[in-house]
Formats: structure tokens, sequence, C-alpha cells
């Protein structure tokens, strides 16, 4: 069916003028133009008004983990929870929401201790009133301890007779068992929990994508798909629910098991799902202090953070890309780890000319120094930023690196003044995937304590669409089908309250998605 989009700004990102009206068929765009000749060229396409709202090309995730925020769905985050009220309203508020039945299970995570007034473990007769008539789990932030309530003590067979194992502790004070469970006692206890069943994994991953589709996004990444998440893939497939395009990154283990499952590398989407290429990580985060630098962190003699790849690891893996002819994807933060990142596909390149063809994508590029994109560029390779860390975290980066430092986190001009292409991602579930945020993020850079992070690294707000638009699509080799509006591409499309190029730059992150379209399907919609 043909449809004539008109009557709003759409900006078609292949030119910086408005275009008046697009025309698609299905899936496909198949003219842009003005409303008169589309209108003679299909003068039976049912017209659809903008009523003056803007539309652009459907957003595209760079980078995140698709897995991780469907899981996400089926715990409860008690993150940054600082009361027994609130620990009791977020899981109150999830069992009601996720309709979850009386006798079964909840999940929850990131309890932290700590926050709560007297820094104390939430009592016995506190985690009982939680969640009475549910077997309650609750993860510590640590991951290394937890909490549960008598129902699911009973569940995983624990009891004040049990003794505590090696290298572990099962709370226990005169009254009986306290519910607090620590390493190796919490381990053993936390695989008994059983595993949800593929109905709640469906409707995690139905809840993840109308997530991503919410905030205006079309195509999504699974960052890092390991051996263990096959199982979950295959029920994926087999559903058949998947509406977004879904690009998955297996490691270099999993790589030729993904592709039996999924299709080869290079045949394009199957039921709106492709193998992407491979992912490795050379370091850890700048937020948890582990991102490896080539400077110490800001107070330290020495400390410099730490690789997590040895430079032949690395080079293998590389050497995997090149031979097999897949694209790779690295997560480098500290400037040390794209060093090492960079040494390595120079000499991997002199092997394998074609993986400069390959657009590597070094993901994060955090603290990239100017001659590393330099390098970058010349290598072939793309920067995927995590934008939003400005806002996020830019206090906590001023104090770890100093502000110098710290003001050229994310460093988009940088890269647009060398010509490295670079695009913006969230790492959902790390954040919400909301690509207007991280605009605003890009343009702004302000941080939550309000300082400007490094006014020199703003970009204006065109280049910042490019961003998660065609130079995502380029990321992903999907230029020719996505990334702007343009005759022979998809029609995938997001509709937004206002125009980002016309509201002041502050208001940037208020407007709101009011309609995602993809493959010319309305995928999500709140009225307008
Ligand atoms: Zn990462
Ligand atoms: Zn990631």
């Amino acid at each position: 069916m043909k449809k004539l989009y008109h009557g709003g700004k759409i900006l078609t990102m292949e030119d910086r003028m408005p275009a008046e009206a697009v025309l698609t068929d299905g899936a496909k765009v198949i003219g842009v133009g003005k409303k008169e000749e589309l209108l003679r060229m299909a003068p039976d396409a049912e017209p659809v008004d903008l009523d003056g709202k803007t539309m652009l090309p459907g957003f595209i995730d760079a980078h995140s983990h698709f897995t991780q925020v469907a899981m996400g769905f089926l715990q409860v985050s008690l993150d940054g929870a600082g009361s027994v009220e609130e620990i009791h309203n977020r899981i109150l508020e999830f069992i009601q929401r996720e309709k979850i039945r009386p006798g079964s299970w909840v999940q929850a995570r990131d309890y932290d201790h700590n926050l709560l007034p007297d820094g104390k473990h939430l009592t016995v007769d506190e985690i009982e009133s939680l969640a009475p008539e549910h077997a309650l789990v609750i993860q510590h932030k640590s991951g290394h301890s937890g909490l549960m309530n008598r129902m699911a003590l009973r569940h995983v067979g624990i009891t004040t007779d049990t003794e505590s194992p090696e290298g572990g502790y099962i709370g226990k004070d005169t009254k009986g068992l306290t519910g607090y469970l620590e390493e190796n006692a919490y381990f053993d206890a936390a695989k008994k929990v059983p595993m949800p069943g593929p109905e709640e994994l469906l409707h995690a991953y139905e809840m993840a994508q109308e997530q991503y589709a919410s905030f205006g996004i079309t195509t999504i990444q699974e960052g890092m798909l390991v051996d263990e998440m096959l199982p979950l893939y295959q029920l994926l497939l087999n559903a058949r629910i998947l509406k977004l395009d879904l690009a998955v990154y297996p490691d270099k283990e999993t790589l030729a098991a993904a592709e039996q499952q999924i299709g080869m590398y290079g045949t394009g989407y199957h039921s709106h799902v492709r193998i992407g290429g491979i992912k490795i990580f050379l370091d850890g985060s700048p937020q948890g202090r582990t991102a490896w630098m080539t400077e110490p962190y800001q107070g330290d003699e020495d400390y410099r953070g730490y690789g997590t790849m040895t430079d032949m690891e690395v080079l293998d893996a590389l050497r995997e890309a090149g031979k097999r002819k897949v694209q790779i994807i690295a997560h480098c933060n500290g400037d040390a780890a794209a060093e090492q990142f960079l040494n390595c596909l120079e000499t991997a390149e002199q092997e394998y000319p074609v993986l400069r063809t390959l657009r590597p994508v070094i993901i994060h590029g955090q603290f990239m120094r100017p001659d590393q994109m330099l390098k970058a560029r010349d290598l072939g390779a793309v920067v995927s930023f995590f934008t939003a860390h400005t806002w996020y975290w830019g206090d906590v980066h001023v104090q770890n690196f100093g502000l110098e430092r710290a003001s050229r986190i994310s460093a988009a001009a940088s890269a647009l003044a060398c010509g490295l292409p670079f695009t913006f991602h969230q790492d959902a579930p790390v954040i919400l995937p909301d690509m207007l945020e991280t605009i605003w993020c890009a343009v702004n850079r302000r941080t939550k304590n309000g300082i400007i992070l490094g006014a020199d690294q703003r970009i204006s707000v065109w280049e910042a669409l490019k961003a998660v638009t065609v130079n995502a699509a380029y990321q992903y080799f999907e230029e020719d089908q996505k990334g702007s509006i343009a005759p022979g591409k998809r029609a995938d499309f997001v509709i937004l309250s206002e125009n980002p190029l016309e509201v002041p730059k502050d208001r940037i992150r208020k407007i709101r998605v009011l309609e995602t379209i993809k493959d010319g399907e309305s995928i999500f919609c709140q009225g307008h």
C-alpha cells in the first residue's frame, strides 16, 4: 500500500532543506519531493498528514545489549533505593505491573545496604514485609551477596540446620535465619532460583523491543552474544516477534554457532536478525575506574586502570575477522585501550588489507586523543561514543581524571574535524536508549552539577542527528537502505513533537517521540 506523508517538517538527513512530502510503497520509500508531484506519481496513495510535526529517518542504535535490556524486565531494579519504603514500593509496583502470581519468584537486583539510613542490611521482618506472597530474592549491587525471604529460602532448601558452605555464609541469629546470604552461600542458592520460562522470556524481549521503539529506534544491536545466550536466540527466532532490525555481534568463539542459528555473515537480515560481526572488549569503564589509561587517574601516582586482553589476543581476534572477512567491534574506553587496538589493527591490516574496508568500530572511545583519531581514520575505523557520559558521569569523571582530560570525553568535535566517522549510543541497559537525550548531551555537554564539560567538543544539532542516522547506517554497512529518507531506502521513520533543529538547544531532550514506523508499519504510537 502506498502512503503519502506530508504537512510536517520532513528532515530527510540527505539535505538540510526539509522535504515537502514522502511517498512510500509498503516497506520502501519510493519518492521524496513536492506533494503535487508525488500525488501525480501515486494518485491512490493514502495521505498521512503530519500536522506540523517533524519526521526523520528512524534512529539507529549503534551499540547496546538487547538481551540484557530484555532481562532487565524480568527483575526489579533497586538501584539507588535508600529506604525500606522505597524498596517496598518498587517491588510492589513490579509485581503489579508484571502481574506476577502469588507463589512465584520475584527477583530484584542492585540492592545496596550502604544507602539505607544506618547502612545496615534489611532485617528478617523487613524482608518478609516486602513480598509476603512471593518467593523473593534480592541481589546485592556487588553481585556477591543477597537476601531471601522465607518462601525463597524454603524453595532453595535452606533451613536453620543448614550449615554455611565453604567460602560462604548463611545469616543466622538467635531467632533463626536472617535471610542474608553471602558469597558461596548466595551463589549456591541463586543457582536454584528457576530460570524464567519461555513465555516470560519472550514477553521480556517484547517489552525491550517496545522500549527501543518508544525512543524512535528502528535498528538495534546485541552488543555481545555469548554461548549461553544461544538458546534464548533460538526461542526469539522461532517466535518471530521482532519488528526492529537486530544486528548481533557474537564473541569470536560463538561466531560459528551463531551463524548456524541466525544465518551466515553478509547474507542480510533473516526475520529481522543478522550477524553483524564479532565483539571484543579491551578494558573496563571510566566510572568504575577500570578504563585503561596512558596517564594515571587523578590523585593516584601510578594507577592507570588495566587492559583485559593481551596484544596477542587482540591480534588473534583481528586476524580472525580478517580471515573471515567480518566486521569487528571493540570496546575501548581508555586511551591506552584505544592505543592497543589501533596498534594491533595496523599490524593486522598489513596481513589482511580487507580489514580496513570492514569498518572496524571502536565502541565508546571515550578518551581517544586527536592523534589516535587520525590513526583510526587512516585505518578505516569508525568510533561510536557513549555521549551521555557527560551528563550521567561528567562530574565523576572530573574527579577521576581532572577537568582537562574529563573535558575530552566523547570528543565528537575532534572526530568531526579530522574526518573520523562517528556515531552515538547509550549502551542500554546501562542507560535508557534515549536518542534525543543523547543529542541534547552532544550539543550541550552539561553535567548534573551544571558545568559545561569541554565546550569545544559540542557539535551542531545537525551533526548530532547524523550520528544516530546516516553515520550509524554507515557503521552497519546499511547506508544504501537506512539512515536517510530517500527513494529506494526502507520506510523507517520517527515522528517527533518538535523539530530539533528549531527548538532552543536546551529543550531538545524534552522533544517527544510520537510515533515510530518500521518498514512502513507503525510500531509505536502515543497519539498525535
Ligand atoms: Zn562496552
Ligand atoms: Zn556495551
